[in-house]
């Protein structure tokens, strides 16, 4: 299993990057985030081990069940799926770096409360809905600046940059709209100096689309299925309202 693991591993850093060169990026610019939902920690482990060191979680009930096994080993945490608000208080006890998909304002300000009565800080990245799937998480691209600007004002949220789910799709035109959509928005938000909002991290490109994500500006490419093989449950029930 480390084997096949560690091979898959070595694949994807292949690509990620002959991606970075063809589009003349310096392949240190992109970083990649294991999605580790569903997969066990033993296998998460061989992962770790072998060379990885930045993983992220769907949902605060996993990351705690996790935790315990994963903590002796080094790595980073971040948060990358539909976050609840009465699970605030329960994502900040599992040593989470940066939440990625920060996409509404109420969340932002129990996240503040909630940081600002510990004395903590952290990062986050502001999730777009760049496909307009409604199954989808994610701020309305007309709506993302503003969303910045008002997250802006809450000190213990630290703004990194966007991230975004690509429309599932096999025409890779397509996809490229969604990615290319986030790479403008971060143009545009960098050109209205909000005052501390860094915007260096663009989220985007998972199993399926991390080539094209990477050739569109990419930092993080969050990566599943094409290192851990197929997962059981269906996306759905990470990505739906009704399972959330
Ligand atoms: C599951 C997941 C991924 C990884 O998807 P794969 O297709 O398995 O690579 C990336 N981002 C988010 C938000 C996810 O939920």
């Amino acid at each position: 299993m480390q084997d096949k693991i560690s091979h898959n591993l070595q694949n994807i850093l292949q690509w990620i990057e002959a991606a970075c060169i063809r589009s003349s990026r310096n392949p240190d610019e992109v970083r990649l985030l294991l999605a580790t939902k569903t997969v066990p920690t033993d296998r998460i482990k061989l992962a770790l081990e072998a060379g990885c060191t930045l993983i992220a979680e769907n949902k605060v009930q996993e990351l705690k069940e996790k935790y315990e096994a994963l903590k002796e080993i080094p790595h980073t945490n971040h948060f990358i799926g539909h976050l609840q608000t009465n699970k605030v208080k329960d994502i900040l006890k599992y040593n989470v770096s940066c939440i990625q998909s920060l996409d509404r304002i109420d969340l932002a300000e129990k996240l503040h409360q909630r940081l600002a009565s510990e004395n903590r800080t952290i990062d986050v990245l502001i999730q777009v809905n760049t496909s307009d799937e409604e199954s989808k998480f994610g701020v309305h691209p007309n709506k993302a600046i503003e969303l910045v600007k008002q997250v802006s004002e809450l000190s213990s949220l630290k703004i990194k940059g966007l991230m975004t789910i690509g429309l599932f799709s096999a025409e890779t035109e397509k996809v490229r709209t969604c990615f290319r959509l986030l790479k403008d928005l971060q143009q545009q938000i960098i050109s209205h100096n909000i005052p501390r909002v860094e915007m260096k991290e663009l989220s985007m490109g998972m199993s399926g689309d991390l080539e094209t994500a990477i050739e569109e500006g990419a930092t993080i490419v969050r990566v599943g299925t094409a290192i851990f093989g197929q997962r059981t449950y269906p996306d759905s029930y990470y990505w739906n309202e009704d399972n959330a």
